[in-house]
Protein backbone atom coordinates (compact mmCIF):
# COMPACT_ATOMS: atom_id res chain seq x y z
CA UNK A 1 0.00 0.00 0.00
CA UNK A 2 1.02 3.71 -0.70
CA UNK A 3 -0.32 5.43 1.87
CA UNK A 4 1.66 4.67 5.51
CA UNK A 5 -0.47 2.53 7.79
CA UNK A 6 -0.49 5.49 10.94
CA UNK A 7 -2.20 7.73 8.18
CA UNK A 8 -4.56 5.36 7.62
CA UNK A 9 -5.86 4.37 10.79
CA UNK A 10 -6.03 8.55 11.54
CA UNK A 11 -8.02 8.70 8.45
CA UNK A 12 -10.42 5.80 9.77
CA UNK A 13 -11.02 6.98 13.15
CA UNK A 14 -11.40 11.03 11.98
CA UNK A 15 -14.49 9.10 9.56
CA UNK A 16 -16.34 7.79 11.84
CA UNK A 17 -18.91 4.84 9.68
CA UNK A 18 -21.97 5.97 10.53
CA UNK A 19 -21.24 9.85 9.50
CA UNK A 20 -19.88 8.92 5.73
CA UNK A 21 -22.80 6.07 5.83
CA UNK A 22 -24.98 9.07 6.79
CA UNK A 23 -24.68 11.03 4.19
CA UNK A 24 -25.92 8.58 1.59
CA UNK A 25 -28.27 5.95 3.79
CA UNK A 26 -30.73 7.12 6.22
CA UNK A 27 -30.03 4.82 9.21
CA UNK A 28 -31.88 3.73 12.39
CA UNK A 29 -30.23 2.85 15.82
CA UNK A 30 -30.99 -0.89 16.29
CA UNK A 31 -29.04 -2.04 19.58
CA UNK A 32 -25.35 -1.92 18.65
CA UNK A 33 -26.27 -1.80 14.93
CA UNK A 34 -27.51 0.99 12.92
CA UNK A 35 -29.67 -0.47 9.55
CA UNK A 36 -30.93 0.97 7.01
CA UNK A 37 -31.75 0.58 2.87
CA UNK A 38 -28.88 -0.67 0.89
CA UNK A 39 -27.63 1.72 -1.33
CA UNK A 40 -25.71 -1.24 -3.72
CA UNK A 41 -28.96 -2.95 -4.25
CA UNK A 42 -32.94 -2.53 -4.61
CA UNK A 43 -34.93 -3.17 -1.28
CA UNK A 44 -37.74 -2.43 1.03
CA UNK A 45 -36.90 -3.52 4.24
CA UNK A 46 -33.65 -3.05 5.54
CA UNK A 47 -30.81 -5.46 5.43
CA UNK A 48 -27.83 -3.29 5.35
CA UNK A 49 -26.18 -2.97 8.59
CA UNK A 50 -23.52 -0.56 10.26
CA UNK A 51 -21.83 -1.38 13.19
CA UNK A 52 -20.52 2.19 14.70
CA UNK A 53 -18.17 0.15 17.57
CA UNK A 54 -16.63 -2.18 14.75
CA UNK A 55 -16.06 0.52 11.97
CA UNK A 56 -17.98 -1.40 9.30
CA UNK A 57 -20.51 -2.44 7.14
CA UNK A 58 -22.65 -5.12 6.22
CA UNK A 59 -25.57 -6.02 4.22
CA UNK A 60 -27.41 -9.16 4.99
CA UNK A 61 -28.73 -8.93 1.18
CA UNK A 62 -26.15 -8.71 -1.34
CA UNK A 63 -23.18 -9.34 1.42
CA UNK A 64 -21.48 -6.42 0.32
CA UNK A 65 -19.70 -5.06 3.20
CA UNK A 66 -16.01 -3.51 4.41
CA UNK A 67 -15.03 -0.63 6.49
CA UNK A 68 -15.11 3.10 5.75
CA UNK A 69 -12.58 3.28 2.49
CA UNK A 70 -14.46 0.53 1.22
CA UNK A 71 -18.02 2.30 1.44
CA UNK A 72 -16.26 4.97 -0.42
CA UNK A 73 -15.06 3.02 -3.09
CA UNK A 74 -18.58 1.61 -3.21
CA UNK A 75 -20.86 4.40 -3.16
CA UNK A 76 -19.23 6.89 -5.08
CA UNK A 77 -17.38 4.29 -7.74
CA UNK A 78 -13.45 5.11 -6.73
CA UNK A 79 -10.73 3.76 -6.76
CA UNK A 80 -8.78 3.39 -3.76
CA UNK A 81 -6.63 6.05 -3.66
CA UNK A 82 -9.77 8.06 -4.44
CA UNK A 83 -11.37 6.79 -1.83
CA UNK A 84 -8.98 7.66 0.56
CA UNK A 85 -8.62 11.43 -0.61
CA UNK A 86 -11.91 12.23 -0.55
CA UNK A 87 -12.19 10.45 2.89
CA UNK A 88 -9.14 13.23 3.66
CA UNK A 89 -10.67 16.05 2.50
CA UNK A 90 -13.89 15.54 3.89
CA UNK A 91 -12.08 15.92 7.36
CA UNK A 92 -9.56 18.45 5.93
CA UNK A 93 -6.31 15.88 6.32
CA UNK A 94 -3.08 16.52 4.30
CA UNK A 95 -2.79 13.51 2.09
CA UNK A 96 0.46 11.91 2.09
CA UNK A 97 1.08 11.29 -1.60
CA UNK A 98 2.66 7.91 -3.36
CA UNK A 99 4.10 9.25 -7.06
CA UNK A 100 2.77 6.58 -8.80
CA UNK A 101 -0.84 7.61 -7.40
CA UNK A 102 -0.28 11.37 -7.92
CA UNK A 103 0.86 10.56 -10.98
CA UNK A 104 -2.31 8.51 -12.25
CA UNK A 105 -4.33 11.18 -10.85
CA UNK A 106 -2.46 13.57 -12.28
CA UNK A 107 -2.93 12.46 -15.63
CA UNK A 108 -6.57 12.33 -14.78
CA UNK A 109 -7.07 15.57 -14.46
CA UNK A 110 -4.71 16.12 -17.68
CA UNK A 111 -7.41 14.23 -19.88
CA UNK A 112 -10.17 16.07 -18.46
CA UNK A 113 -8.50 19.07 -19.50
CA UNK A 114 -8.09 17.73 -22.71
CA UNK A 115 -11.26 16.75 -23.25
CA UNK A 116 -13.06 20.21 -22.23
CA UNK A 117 -10.49 21.86 -24.98
CA UNK A 118 -11.86 19.41 -27.39
CA UNK A 119 -15.21 19.59 -26.78
CA UNK A 120 -14.34 23.58 -26.94
CA UNK A 121 -12.62 23.38 -30.09
CA UNK A 122 -15.42 20.83 -31.81
CA UNK A 123 -17.72 23.82 -30.60
CA UNK A 124 -16.43 26.14 -32.09
CA UNK A 125 -15.57 24.24 -35.63
CA UNK A 126 -19.68 23.99 -36.00
CA UNK A 127 -20.00 27.78 -35.82
CA UNK A 128 -16.50 27.78 -38.63
CA UNK A 129 -16.87 28.15 -42.56
CA UNK A 130 -15.86 23.93 -42.28
CA UNK A 131 -18.77 23.40 -40.01
CA UNK A 132 -21.77 24.89 -42.19
CA UNK A 133 -22.53 21.55 -43.90
CA UNK A 134 -23.11 19.60 -40.49
CA UNK A 135 -24.82 23.00 -38.72
CA UNK A 136 -27.23 22.52 -41.48
CA UNK A 137 -27.58 19.02 -40.61
CA UNK A 138 -28.07 19.30 -37.36
CA UNK A 139 -30.97 22.42 -37.86
CA UNK A 140 -32.26 19.87 -40.44
CA UNK A 141 -32.75 17.35 -37.94
CA UNK A 142 -34.68 19.68 -36.03
CA UNK A 143 -32.15 20.64 -33.62
CA UNK A 144 -32.66 24.40 -32.26
CA UNK A 145 -29.34 26.50 -32.10
CA UNK A 146 -29.76 26.82 -27.99
CA UNK A 147 -30.10 22.84 -27.55
CA UNK A 148 -26.72 22.47 -29.44
CA UNK A 149 -25.38 24.62 -26.49
CA UNK A 150 -26.94 23.16 -23.99
CA UNK A 151 -25.61 19.64 -25.05
CA UNK A 152 -22.00 21.33 -26.13
CA UNK A 153 -22.59 19.99 -29.80
CA UNK A 154 -19.62 20.57 -32.10
CA UNK A 155 -18.30 19.20 -35.43
CA UNK A 156 -15.35 17.32 -35.86
CA UNK A 157 -13.63 18.25 -39.10
CA UNK A 158 -13.63 16.52 -42.10
CA UNK A 159 -9.29 16.69 -41.75
CA UNK A 160 -6.79 13.94 -40.71
CA UNK A 161 -5.29 15.71 -37.57
CA UNK A 162 -7.07 19.35 -37.33
CA UNK A 163 -7.60 18.15 -33.69
CA UNK A 164 -4.52 17.03 -33.09
CA UNK A 165 -2.42 20.35 -34.30
CA UNK A 166 -5.12 22.16 -31.79
CA UNK A 167 -4.43 19.70 -29.33
CA UNK A 168 -0.89 19.91 -29.52
CA UNK A 169 -0.94 23.88 -29.68
CA UNK A 170 -2.78 23.40 -26.24
CA UNK A 171 0.22 21.76 -24.77
CA UNK A 172 -0.85 18.46 -24.54
CA UNK A 173 1.64 15.90 -25.71
CA UNK A 174 0.81 12.74 -27.92
CA UNK A 175 1.62 10.54 -25.21
CA UNK A 176 -1.67 12.49 -23.56
CA UNK A 177 -3.37 12.13 -27.01
CA UNK A 178 -3.11 8.42 -27.14
CA UNK A 179 -4.17 8.48 -23.65
CA UNK A 180 -7.31 10.41 -24.24
CA UNK A 181 -8.81 7.87 -27.11
CA UNK A 182 -9.72 10.89 -29.46
CA UNK A 183 -6.75 9.55 -32.14
CA UNK A 184 -5.65 6.75 -33.66
CA UNK A 185 -1.76 5.97 -34.42
CA UNK A 186 -0.41 4.65 -38.01
CA UNK A 187 0.59 1.41 -37.87
CA UNK A 188 3.10 2.53 -40.38
CA UNK A 189 4.81 5.62 -39.13
CA UNK A 190 3.21 6.14 -35.85
CA UNK A 191 1.81 9.05 -36.88
CA UNK A 192 -1.31 10.44 -34.91
CA UNK A 193 -4.56 10.77 -36.47
CA UNK A 194 -8.11 12.19 -35.58
CA UNK A 195 -10.44 9.27 -34.30
CA UNK A 196 -13.19 11.30 -35.45
CA UNK A 197 -13.87 12.51 -38.84
CA UNK A 198 -16.28 14.62 -40.54
CA UNK A 199 -18.64 14.22 -37.27
CA UNK A 200 -21.77 15.39 -35.52
CA UNK A 201 -19.85 15.46 -31.98
CA UNK A 202 -21.93 14.97 -28.60
CA UNK A 203 -19.26 15.35 -25.41
CA UNK A 204 -20.30 12.76 -22.89
CA UNK A 205 -20.16 14.33 -19.41
CA UNK A 206 -20.21 12.59 -15.81
CA UNK A 207 -22.92 13.73 -13.35
CA UNK A 208 -19.82 15.82 -11.38
CA UNK A 209 -19.74 17.76 -15.08
CA UNK A 210 -16.03 16.61 -16.39
CA UNK A 211 -16.18 15.86 -20.31
CA UNK A 212 -15.15 12.17 -20.61
CA UNK A 213 -15.57 11.13 -24.18
CA UNK A 214 -17.45 11.86 -26.82
CA UNK A 215 -20.10 10.19 -29.17
CA UNK A 216 -20.09 11.27 -32.83
CA UNK A 217 -22.72 11.09 -35.73
CA UNK A 218 -21.64 10.41 -39.04
CA UNK A 219 -23.06 13.13 -41.20
CA UNK A 220 -22.79 12.17 -44.95
CA UNK A 221 -24.18 8.84 -45.90
CA UNK A 222 -21.41 5.66 -45.57
CA UNK A 223 -22.09 2.49 -45.67
CA UNK A 224 -18.53 1.71 -44.81
CA UNK A 225 -18.52 3.52 -41.53
CA UNK A 226 -20.22 3.28 -38.48
CA UNK A 227 -23.17 5.64 -38.01
CA UNK A 228 -22.43 6.37 -34.20
CA UNK A 229 -19.24 6.14 -32.98
CA UNK A 230 -18.23 6.39 -29.62
CA UNK A 231 -14.81 7.21 -27.86
CA UNK A 232 -13.16 3.38 -26.44
CA UNK A 233 -12.52 3.22 -22.92
CA UNK A 234 -10.24 5.28 -21.18
CA UNK A 235 -8.96 6.05 -17.78
CA UNK A 236 -11.72 8.45 -17.48
CA UNK A 237 -14.04 6.48 -19.36
CA UNK A 238 -15.84 3.39 -18.89
CA UNK A 239 -19.26 3.13 -20.51
CA UNK A 240 -20.78 0.54 -18.53
CA UNK A 241 -21.06 3.31 -15.77
CA UNK A 242 -21.85 6.54 -17.09
CA UNK A 243 -25.44 7.39 -19.37
CA UNK A 244 -25.61 10.05 -22.28
CA UNK A 245 -27.54 12.73 -20.88
CA UNK A 246 -27.63 12.23 -16.61
CA UNK A 247 -25.64 15.50 -16.16
CA UNK A 248 -28.45 17.67 -17.27
CA UNK A 249 -31.63 14.90 -16.72
CA UNK A 250 -30.39 14.60 -12.77
CA UNK A 251 -31.81 17.94 -12.42
CA UNK A 252 -35.00 16.81 -13.61
CA UNK A 253 -38.10 18.32 -11.22
CA UNK A 254 -40.45 14.96 -13.52
CA UNK A 255 -39.84 12.70 -10.59
CA UNK A 256 -38.67 10.00 -13.39
CA UNK A 257 -36.35 9.53 -15.93
CA UNK A 258 -36.62 8.26 -19.05
CA UNK A 259 -34.26 6.02 -20.68
CA UNK A 260 -34.08 5.49 -24.71
CA UNK A 261 -31.82 4.35 -26.94
CA UNK A 262 -30.01 6.93 -28.99
CA UNK A 263 -27.97 10.14 -28.42
CA UNK A 264 -30.06 12.08 -30.66
CA UNK A 265 -33.45 11.03 -28.96
CA UNK A 266 -32.38 12.68 -25.55
CA UNK A 267 -31.28 15.55 -27.42
CA UNK A 268 -34.68 15.89 -29.31
CA UNK A 269 -36.58 14.99 -25.98
CA UNK A 270 -34.77 17.90 -23.98
CA UNK A 271 -35.50 20.08 -26.44
CA UNK A 272 -39.16 19.21 -26.59
CA UNK A 273 -39.26 20.13 -22.75
CA UNK A 274 -38.57 15.93 -21.56
CA UNK A 275 -35.43 17.00 -19.51
CA UNK A 276 -35.48 13.97 -18.12
CA UNK A 277 -33.85 11.86 -20.62
CA UNK A 278 -30.95 9.69 -20.93
CA UNK A 279 -28.99 7.01 -23.02
CA UNK A 280 -26.93 4.24 -22.61
CA UNK A 281 -23.94 4.58 -24.16
CA UNK A 282 -24.08 1.90 -26.91
CA UNK A 283 -24.78 -1.10 -25.06
CA UNK A 284 -27.66 -2.71 -23.25
CA UNK A 285 -27.98 -1.25 -19.77
CA UNK A 286 -25.98 -2.75 -17.20
CA UNK A 287 -26.22 -3.23 -13.31
CA UNK A 288 -23.59 -0.30 -13.07
CA UNK A 289 -26.16 1.73 -15.21
CA UNK A 290 -29.31 0.48 -12.87
CA UNK A 291 -27.72 1.69 -9.96
CA UNK A 292 -26.11 5.07 -11.25
CA UNK A 293 -29.84 6.17 -11.91
CA UNK A 294 -30.96 4.66 -8.83
CA UNK A 295 -29.53 7.63 -7.32
CA UNK A 296 -31.49 9.97 -9.34
CA UNK A 297 -34.61 8.64 -9.33
CA UNK A 298 -36.96 5.57 -8.25
CA UNK A 299 -39.28 5.74 -11.29
CA UNK A 300 -37.72 5.04 -15.39
CA UNK A 301 -39.81 5.19 -18.61
CA UNK A 302 -37.93 2.43 -20.68
CA UNK A 303 -38.86 4.16 -24.07
CA UNK A 304 -36.85 1.54 -26.53
CA UNK A 305 -37.41 1.55 -30.40
CA UNK A 306 -39.89 -0.64 -31.54
CA UNK A 307 -37.86 -2.89 -33.84
CA UNK A 308 -36.98 -6.71 -32.21
CA UNK A 309 -33.62 -5.72 -31.26
CA UNK A 310 -35.40 -2.79 -28.95
CA UNK A 311 -37.71 -5.31 -27.34
CA UNK A 312 -35.38 -7.52 -26.50
CA UNK A 313 -33.13 -5.16 -24.80
CA UNK A 314 -36.49 -3.53 -22.97
CA UNK A 315 -36.77 -7.36 -21.78
CA UNK A 316 -33.49 -7.45 -20.36
CA UNK A 317 -33.56 -4.12 -18.42
CA UNK A 318 -36.44 -4.48 -16.95
CA UNK A 319 -35.09 -6.98 -14.25
CA UNK A 320 -31.78 -5.20 -14.11
CA UNK A 321 -33.46 -1.90 -13.12
CA UNK A 322 -36.00 -3.50 -10.22
CA UNK A 323 -33.05 -5.26 -8.78
CA UNK A 324 -31.65 -1.31 -8.60
CA UNK A 325 -34.83 -0.76 -6.57
CA UNK A 326 -36.68 1.08 -9.43
CA UNK A 327 -40.32 0.78 -10.57
CA UNK A 328 -40.53 0.09 -14.26
CA UNK A 329 -42.63 1.92 -16.96
CA UNK A 330 -42.60 0.82 -20.58
CA UNK A 331 -43.58 3.03 -23.24
CA UNK A 332 -43.77 1.69 -27.06
CA UNK A 333 -43.21 3.94 -29.22
CA UNK A 334 -46.09 3.56 -32.40
CA UNK A 335 -46.19 4.87 -36.03
CA UNK A 336 -42.33 6.04 -35.51
CA UNK A 337 -39.36 4.22 -35.27
CA UNK A 338 -38.04 6.05 -32.44
CA UNK A 339 -39.32 9.31 -30.44
CA UNK A 340 -36.79 11.72 -32.55
CA UNK A 341 -38.84 11.28 -35.06
CA UNK A 342 -42.42 10.73 -33.25
CA UNK A 343 -41.80 13.99 -31.60
CA UNK A 344 -41.46 15.39 -35.10
CA UNK A 345 -43.84 14.24 -36.39
CA UNK A 346 -46.48 14.59 -33.68
CA UNK A 347 -45.17 17.03 -31.01
CA UNK A 348 -44.67 17.29 -27.54
CA UNK A 349 -48.43 17.03 -26.71
CA UNK A 350 -48.78 13.66 -28.10
CA UNK A 351 -45.63 12.50 -26.86
CA UNK A 352 -46.61 13.16 -22.90
CA UNK A 353 -50.34 11.58 -23.95
CA UNK A 354 -48.46 8.86 -24.97
CA UNK A 355 -46.40 8.61 -22.11
CA UNK A 356 -49.34 8.78 -19.73
CA UNK A 357 -50.15 5.74 -21.30
CA UNK A 358 -47.37 3.93 -20.71
CA UNK A 359 -47.89 0.70 -19.33
CA UNK A 360 -46.50 -1.03 -16.22
CA UNK A 361 -43.83 -3.64 -16.41
CA UNK A 362 -47.37 -6.18 -15.75
CA UNK A 363 -48.92 -5.11 -18.78
CA UNK A 364 -46.07 -5.08 -21.06
CA UNK A 365 -45.31 -8.46 -19.78
CA UNK A 366 -48.99 -9.41 -20.82
CA UNK A 367 -49.04 -8.31 -23.56
CA UNK A 368 -45.73 -9.66 -24.51
CA UNK A 369 -47.12 -13.26 -23.02
CA UNK A 370 -50.17 -12.26 -25.56
CA UNK A 371 -48.27 -11.76 -29.03
CA UNK A 372 -46.65 -15.49 -28.74
CA UNK A 373 -50.21 -16.62 -28.33
CA UNK A 374 -53.05 -17.33 -31.23
CA UNK A 375 -56.02 -17.31 -28.98
CA UNK A 376 -58.45 -18.81 -31.75
CA UNK A 377 -56.79 -21.74 -31.27
CA UNK A 378 -58.03 -23.91 -27.98
CA UNK A 379 -54.17 -25.39 -26.97
CA UNK A 380 -52.66 -22.45 -27.40
CA UNK A 381 -55.31 -20.70 -25.96
CA UNK A 382 -54.75 -22.97 -22.52
CA UNK A 383 -50.76 -22.10 -22.74
CA UNK A 384 -51.41 -18.28 -22.54
CA UNK A 385 -53.57 -18.94 -19.74
CA UNK A 386 -51.42 -21.00 -17.98
CA UNK A 387 -48.50 -18.34 -18.50
CA UNK A 388 -50.35 -15.34 -17.76
CA UNK A 389 -51.53 -16.85 -14.49
CA UNK A 390 -47.71 -17.76 -13.87
CA UNK A 391 -46.67 -14.30 -14.00
CA UNK A 392 -49.89 -13.42 -12.26
CA UNK A 393 -49.15 -15.20 -9.20
CA UNK A 394 -45.91 -13.12 -8.69
CA UNK A 395 -48.19 -9.97 -7.78
CA UNK A 396 -47.98 -8.88 -4.04
CA UNK A 397 -51.01 -7.19 -4.52
CA UNK A 398 -54.59 -8.52 -4.15
CA UNK A 399 -56.00 -5.79 -6.44
CA UNK A 400 -53.91 -6.00 -8.75
CA UNK A 401 -54.16 -9.74 -9.08
CA UNK A 402 -58.00 -9.37 -9.32
CA UNK A 403 -57.64 -6.70 -12.15
CA UNK A 404 -55.13 -8.15 -14.06
CA UNK A 405 -56.85 -11.81 -13.59
CA UNK A 406 -60.23 -10.25 -15.01
CA UNK A 407 -58.01 -8.47 -17.81
CA UNK A 408 -56.94 -12.05 -19.00
CA UNK A 409 -59.65 -14.18 -18.54
CA UNK A 410 -61.72 -11.96 -20.68
CA UNK A 411 -59.23 -12.08 -23.73
CA UNK A 412 -59.02 -15.93 -23.26
CA UNK A 413 -62.95 -15.85 -23.22
CA UNK A 414 -62.94 -17.96 -20.12
CA UNK A 415 -65.07 -16.98 -16.44
CA UNK A 416 -62.90 -15.37 -13.66
CA UNK A 417 -63.43 -18.30 -11.58
CA UNK A 418 -61.78 -20.26 -13.69
CA UNK A 419 -58.87 -18.03 -13.92
CA UNK A 420 -58.52 -17.36 -10.39
CA UNK A 421 -58.05 -21.36 -9.89
CA UNK A 422 -54.92 -21.56 -12.21
CA UNK A 423 -53.63 -18.20 -10.26
CA UNK A 424 -54.08 -20.57 -7.41
CA UNK A 425 -52.31 -22.90 -8.78
CA UNK A 426 -49.48 -21.31 -10.46
CA UNK A 427 -48.93 -19.71 -6.52
CA UNK A 428 -48.73 -23.32 -5.33
CA UNK A 429 -46.29 -24.37 -7.47
CA UNK A 430 -44.21 -21.23 -6.48
CA UNK A 431 -44.40 -21.75 -2.93
CA UNK A 432 -43.84 -25.62 -3.20
CA UNK A 433 -40.60 -24.62 -5.54
CA UNK A 434 -39.64 -21.82 -2.90
CA UNK A 435 -40.38 -24.46 -0.12
CA UNK A 436 -38.30 -27.05 -1.59
CA UNK A 437 -35.16 -24.65 -2.10
CA UNK A 438 -35.63 -23.40 1.64
CA UNK A 439 -35.44 -27.23 2.57
CA UNK A 440 -32.28 -27.62 0.54
CA UNK A 441 -30.64 -24.58 2.64
CA UNK A 442 -31.96 -26.13 5.63
CA UNK A 443 -30.65 -29.73 5.33
CA UNK A 444 -27.31 -28.59 4.03
CA UNK A 445 -26.28 -25.97 6.91
CA UNK A 446 -22.55 -26.75 6.08
CA UNK A 447 -23.18 -26.30 2.40
CA UNK A 448 -25.08 -23.07 3.06
CA UNK A 449 -21.89 -21.80 5.10
CA UNK A 450 -19.62 -22.22 2.03
CA UNK A 451 -18.37 -18.00 1.72
CA UNK A 452 -20.91 -16.55 -1.08
CA UNK A 453 -18.63 -15.57 -3.59
CA UNK A 454 -16.95 -17.36 -6.77
CA UNK A 455 -13.31 -16.86 -5.25
CA UNK A 456 -12.88 -17.56 -1.44
CA UNK A 457 -13.14 -21.93 -0.61
CA UNK A 458 -12.45 -23.60 2.72
CA UNK A 459 -11.61 -26.41 2.62
CA UNK A 460 -11.96 -27.67 5.80
CA UNK A 461 -15.17 -26.56 7.01
CA UNK A 462 -14.93 -27.95 10.70
CA UNK A 463 -11.66 -25.78 10.92
CA UNK A 464 -13.01 -22.85 9.06
CA UNK A 465 -15.81 -22.47 11.19
CA UNK A 466 -13.74 -22.20 14.13
CA UNK A 467 -11.57 -20.00 12.87
CA UNK A 468 -14.88 -17.37 11.54
CA UNK A 469 -15.85 -17.77 15.26
CA UNK A 470 -12.42 -16.91 16.84
CA UNK A 471 -11.92 -13.55 13.88
CA UNK A 472 -15.87 -12.52 15.22
CA UNK A 473 -15.23 -12.69 18.71
CA UNK A 474 -11.38 -11.02 18.95
CA UNK A 475 -12.87 -7.66 16.75
CA UNK A 476 -16.69 -7.48 19.08
CA UNK A 477 -13.87 -7.98 22.28
CA UNK A 478 -10.28 -7.42 21.54
CA UNK A 479 -9.06 -7.84 24.82
CA UNK A 480 -9.81 -11.95 23.87
CA UNK A 481 -6.25 -11.67 21.76
CA UNK A 482 -4.35 -12.18 24.48
CA UNK A 483 -5.74 -15.21 25.07
CA UNK A 484 -4.94 -16.41 21.70
CA UNK A 485 -1.15 -15.57 21.59
CA UNK A 486 -0.47 -19.36 21.56
CA UNK A 487 -2.43 -19.42 17.80
CA UNK A 488 -0.54 -18.72 14.83
CA UNK A 489 -1.91 -17.76 11.47
CA UNK A 490 -0.09 -20.94 9.84
CA UNK A 491 -3.03 -23.09 11.70
CA UNK A 492 -5.71 -21.51 9.75
CA UNK A 493 -7.02 -23.90 7.00
CA UNK A 494 -8.31 -20.68 5.32
CA UNK A 495 -4.98 -18.73 4.13
CA UNK A 496 -7.73 -15.64 4.13
CA UNK A 497 -8.66 -15.89 7.37
CA UNK A 498 -5.31 -16.49 8.29
CA UNK A 499 -4.19 -13.44 6.56
CA UNK A 500 -6.83 -11.72 8.30
CA UNK A 501 -5.95 -13.10 11.85
CA UNK A 502 -2.01 -11.86 11.24
CA UNK A 503 -2.78 -9.27 10.71
CA UNK A 504 -5.20 -8.55 13.71
CA UNK A 505 -2.48 -10.26 15.93
CA UNK A 506 0.81 -7.79 14.80
CA UNK A 507 -1.66 -5.01 14.88
CA UNK A 508 -2.79 -6.02 18.54
CA UNK A 509 0.83 -6.77 19.28
CA UNK A 510 2.10 -3.30 18.65
CA UNK A 511 -0.49 -1.83 20.69
CA UNK A 512 -2.66 -0.98 17.59
CA UNK A 513 -6.68 -0.64 17.58
CA UNK A 514 -8.24 -3.95 16.10
CA UNK A 515 -10.24 -2.98 13.25
CA UNK A 516 -11.17 -4.43 10.16
CA UNK A 517 -11.55 -1.28 8.16
CA UNK A 518 -7.95 -0.50 8.61
CA UNK A 519 -6.92 -4.14 7.13
CA UNK A 520 -4.04 -4.48 3.92
CA UNK A 521 -4.26 -5.76 0.48
CA UNK A 522 -8.18 -7.93 0.88
CA UNK A 523 -10.36 -6.95 -2.43
CA UNK A 524 -13.82 -6.11 -2.00
CA UNK A 525 -14.63 -9.43 -2.02
CA UNK A 526 -12.82 -10.52 0.57
CA UNK A 527 -13.94 -7.29 3.07
CA UNK A 528 -17.07 -8.19 2.64
CA UNK A 529 -16.87 -11.80 3.36
CA UNK A 530 -14.62 -10.53 6.93
CA UNK A 531 -17.12 -8.30 7.70
CA UNK A 532 -19.74 -10.46 6.75
CA UNK A 533 -18.38 -12.81 9.87
CA UNK A 534 -18.04 -9.70 11.59
CA UNK A 535 -22.13 -9.28 11.47
CA UNK A 536 -23.54 -12.47 11.04
CA UNK A 537 -21.64 -13.59 14.43
CA UNK A 538 -24.24 -14.72 17.50
CA UNK A 539 -22.54 -16.78 19.69
CA UNK A 540 -21.11 -16.45 22.79
CA UNK A 541 -18.06 -13.98 23.25
CA UNK A 542 -15.99 -15.70 25.84
CA UNK A 543 -13.04 -16.84 26.99
CA UNK A 544 -14.00 -20.74 26.88
CA UNK A 545 -15.43 -20.18 23.80
CA UNK A 546 -12.54 -18.89 22.04
CA UNK A 547 -10.85 -21.96 23.91
CA UNK A 548 -12.71 -24.23 21.92
CA UNK A 549 -12.05 -22.95 18.81
CA UNK A 550 -8.60 -22.51 19.22
CA UNK A 551 -8.29 -26.34 20.30
CA UNK A 552 -10.79 -26.89 17.07
CA UNK A 553 -8.30 -25.21 15.04
CA UNK A 554 -5.20 -26.66 16.48
CA UNK A 555 -6.54 -30.11 16.30
CA UNK A 556 -7.33 -30.31 12.54
CA UNK A 557 -4.22 -28.45 11.78
CA UNK A 558 -2.43 -31.42 13.48
CA UNK A 559 -4.53 -33.87 12.01
CA UNK A 560 -3.73 -32.82 8.29
CA UNK A 561 -0.03 -32.23 9.39
CA UNK A 562 -0.16 -36.16 11.06
CA UNK A 563 -1.69 -37.40 7.82
CA UNK A 564 1.28 -36.07 5.78
CA UNK A 565 3.83 -37.23 8.31
CA UNK A 566 2.38 -40.36 7.90
CA UNK A 567 3.31 -40.09 4.18
CA UNK A 568 6.26 -39.09 4.92
CA UNK A 569 6.94 -42.50 6.48
CA UNK A 570 5.30 -44.11 4.18
CA UNK A 571 7.35 -42.63 1.58
CA UNK A 572 10.91 -43.02 3.50
CA UNK A 573 9.57 -47.42 3.89
CA UNK A 574 9.11 -47.14 0.34
CA UNK A 575 12.37 -46.11 -0.61
CA UNK A 576 14.07 -48.24 2.09
CA UNK A 577 12.09 -51.61 0.21
CA UNK A 578 13.48 -50.34 -3.09
CA UNK A 579 16.77 -49.79 -2.00
CA UNK A 580 16.76 -53.26 -0.51
CA UNK A 581 15.63 -55.02 -3.54
CA UNK A 582 18.17 -53.34 -5.41
CA UNK A 583 21.05 -54.38 -3.03
ZN1 LIG B 1 -27.24 -4.82 -0.26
Amino acid sequence: MAFPQSFIDELVARNPIEDVVGQHVQLRRSGANMFGLCPFHGEKTASFSVAPDKGIYYCFGCHKGGGVINFQMEVEGLSYPDAVRALAKRVGMEVPEDEQYQSRYKQQERLWALHKEAARFFHAQLYSPLGANALQYALGRGMSKSILTTFGVGYAPDSWDSLVKAMRAKGYTDEELKESGLVTVSQKNGNLFDRFRDRLMFPIIDVRGNVIAFGGRIIKKDDNAAKYLNSPETLIFNKRKNLFGLNLAKKTKAGSLLLVEGTIDVVALHQYGFDNAVASLGTSLTEEQAVLLSRYTENVVLIYDGDEAGQRATRRAIPILEKAGIGVKVLQIKDAKDPDEFLKKYGADKFKMLLEGSSNRVEYQLNAIARKFDLKEDEQRIKFIQETAELISTLGSPVQREVYGHRIAEAASVSYDVMKLEISKAFKRRMAREKKRQEKIDLAPAQNLQPKSRTIRYDNMKSAMAEETVLAMVLKDPGLMAQTKQLRPEEFSSPLLGKVYGQLQSRYNSGLELSLAVLEDLNHEEMSHVAGISQRHQGPVNESALQDCVKTIRAEHQASGVASADDLLALRDKLKESKGTKA
